[in-house]
């Protein structure tokens, strides 16, 4: 198995380390020969979903990653990662890879409470450490959308297919039972890249 990281902004290489520890082979998307690599699963890490959107596309990866995800490429979002994934951003005009069908609503925590850090279920997962960081959150989910975790009534991770996206860094925390969660999302799916793609 082999998971590409997108890394062309934010907090990429926290992932890198995660995975790194669960002795995942990984390796960085900086540019688009690095899409000639076979990969089995992809991770949008948090970071600004605007500086990420614009240089996906400057540098001409955009395209490709959004025909894979739609083609049902296995895929982890964190915070700004999640924004790429929403097929709706509530108080953005913008709109990104568009693959999960839920509705997002960036910064949405405000200023005063810009950062925070909180223990909460998450599926399966009892007390799962959760850093907020300008996060978004979910305001609504279509059908099909499986609600993973709810923060003070704001949901804050959920699942569709094999997406997960979450609003919160599961990176920069000791936990890596949401990675493994990811990973167990690759696993059941053994199309790799190019199967995908035939
Ligand atoms: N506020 C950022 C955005 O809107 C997300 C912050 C993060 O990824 N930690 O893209």
């Amino acid at each position: 198995m082999r998971i590409a990281i997108s890394a062309v902004q934010g907090a990429f290489i926290e992932h890198q380390q995660m995975l790194s520890s669960l002795g995942v082979e990984c390796f960085e998307l900086r540019q688009r020969a690095d899409l000639h690599r076979s990969f089995d699963g992809l991770i949008l890490p948090g970071g600004e979903s605007t500086v990420q959107g614009k240089l996906l596309r400057e540098l001409g990866m955009f395209d490709e990653l959004q025909q894979l995800l739609r083609q049902g490429l296995p895929v982890l979002g964190t915070c700004a990662g999640l924004i790429l994934l929403a097929q709706h951003i509530s108080n953005d005009e913008q709109r990104y890879f568009a693959t999960m069908p839920l509705t997002v609503r960036r910064n949405a925590y405000g200023r005063q409470l810009g950062s925070f850090s909180v223990t909460a279920r998450c599926g399966s997962l009892e007390a799962v450490p959760m850093r907020f960081i300008r996060a978004p959150y979910i305001e609504s989910a279509e059908a099909g959308v499986e609600i993973l975790a709810e923060v003070g009534g704001k949901i804050v991770a959920a699942r569709y297919q094999r997406q997960l996206g979450l609003a919160f860094h599961p990176e920069l925390t000791g936990d890596s039972r949401l990675h493994q969660l990811f990973l167990s999302l690759v696993r059941g799916d053994s199309r790799t890249k190019e199967a995908v793609l035939a």
